[in-house]
């Protein structure tokens, strides 16, 4: 076997960290839940940017599928995920083969809440969270009144830029009542043919120092942490990686997050560095952290994909080995199953 000539690629059955179209997802809530019987995955967080406008739909959508699964019809849904280039290498804690009352899919009700932490946006999820939780409502207005404040003074800026009815129109795209981010602006610059892709459209328009950026002082961590905890959920830090800190100011982050009432610590992302990752399995360790995982899909991408490259070393604590997460059957001794897949390089359909 020459290793150097393949891609490897997990594909995990749980994923806790995942956008529709209620916040900067491309696909709908629905298609987001077919998207993962497609992929084999059991468990899947309904995650989006401060609303939780999606959860109910994936909730239904799930189980609407789960009862075709059992009931044998014709229409349930299949698995797709395994290409024909793709070769299986093994199972962790699995098989590939399951019956349709293993192929169930649980979807948690989760969100993930901006923060403004020492000048840094910083990302705190919320897993098996009560989304009808007054406290937790009552957060997510406010910061409503804060994005959509925001969403419209970026649309301003690029209309201003030579776009044309850039708010309404990203608004057009997403579903009622979502929350406009910049990823949504990023796509519309890409689709509008101004930028070569939406993370270059990031960088020429919406990040800080260019011309359509605008600062947003978002709520405080621990108010975070205590409207998911008032909610009956976990709190989470999200990408911890992802954020452009010193590791020094990371540990500071870590200590602050759990000082407050932060639980969970999200080891496992799409798209990281293997360094980073194992970075992350110390701090999770060190801080006693719950290990959390989660793919932030938003749309296709050959790297990003709901399960995709999500193993957490059996070692660590899953995050769903808390009271909180029974609540929505899973099981403390639940272990996650990891299909393990290669493709040759150059070979695009991961
Ligand atoms: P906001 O919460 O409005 O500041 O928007 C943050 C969102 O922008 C993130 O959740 C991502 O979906 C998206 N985003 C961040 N960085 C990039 C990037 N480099 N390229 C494209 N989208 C990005
Ligand atoms: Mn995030
Ligand atoms: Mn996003
Ligand atoms: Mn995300």
């Amino acid at each position: 076997m020459f290793w150097g000539l393949l891609h490897v690629t997990t594909i995990s059955n749980i994923d806790l960290h995942c956008h529709t179209t209620a916040s900067d997802g491309a696909y709908s809530p629905e298609q987001v839940v077919a998207r993962a019987y497609s992929r084999g995955l059991n468990v899947l967080a309904i995650t989006d940017h401060d609303v939780v406008g999606g959860v109910a739909a994936a909730q239904a959508e799930a189980q609407r599928l789960n009862a075709l699964l059992l009931s044998g019809a014709p229409e349930a849904p299949v698995e797709s995920y395994i290409k024909p280039s793709a070769q299986v290498q093994g199972v962790e804690h699995g098989t590939l083969e399951r019956s349709a009352a293993e192929r169930l899919l649980t979807i948690v009700p989760g969100i993930e809440i901006s923060t403004t932490w020492r000048d840094e946006q910083i990302h705190v999820v919320g897993l098996f969270i009560d989304i009808t939780n007054d406290k937790l409502q009552t957060l997510l207005t406010q910061q409503k009144v804060l994005r959509e404040e925001r969403a419209r003074a970026i649309g301003e800026k690029l209309d201003r830029l030579g776009f044309s009815n850039s708010y309404e129109r990203c608004k057009e795209k997403a579903q009622e009542g979502a929350a406009i981010t910049r990823g949504n602006y990023a796509r519309f610059i890409f689709e509008e043919g101004k930028a070569e892709s939406s993370d270059a459209a990031f960088n020429q328009y919406l990040k800080r120092g260019q011309p359509a950026y605008v600062k947003t002082e978002w709520i405080a961590i621990p108010e975070a942490v205590a409207a998911i905890t008032a909610a009956g959920g976990v709190a989470v830090l999200a990408h911890p990686r992802r954020y452009k800190i010193s590791n020094g100011r990371l540990r500071r982050l870590c200590k602050e997050f759990k000082e407050c009432g932060g639980r969970g610590f999200e080891v496992a992302s799409s798209q990281q560095k293997q360094l980073d990752f194992e970075y992350l399995v110390q701090l999770c360790v060190e801080f006693d952290f719950l290990a959390s995982l989660g793919s932030d899909f938003h749309t296709d991408n050959i790297y990003r994909d709901l399960g995709q490259n999500l193993a957490l070393p059996d070692a660590l604590a899953p995050v769903w080995r808390c009271p909180e997460a029974q609540q929505f059957g899973l099981a403390p001794e639940l272990q996650q199953r990891r299909v393990i897949l290669t493709y040759a390089k150059g070979n695009d359909a991961l």
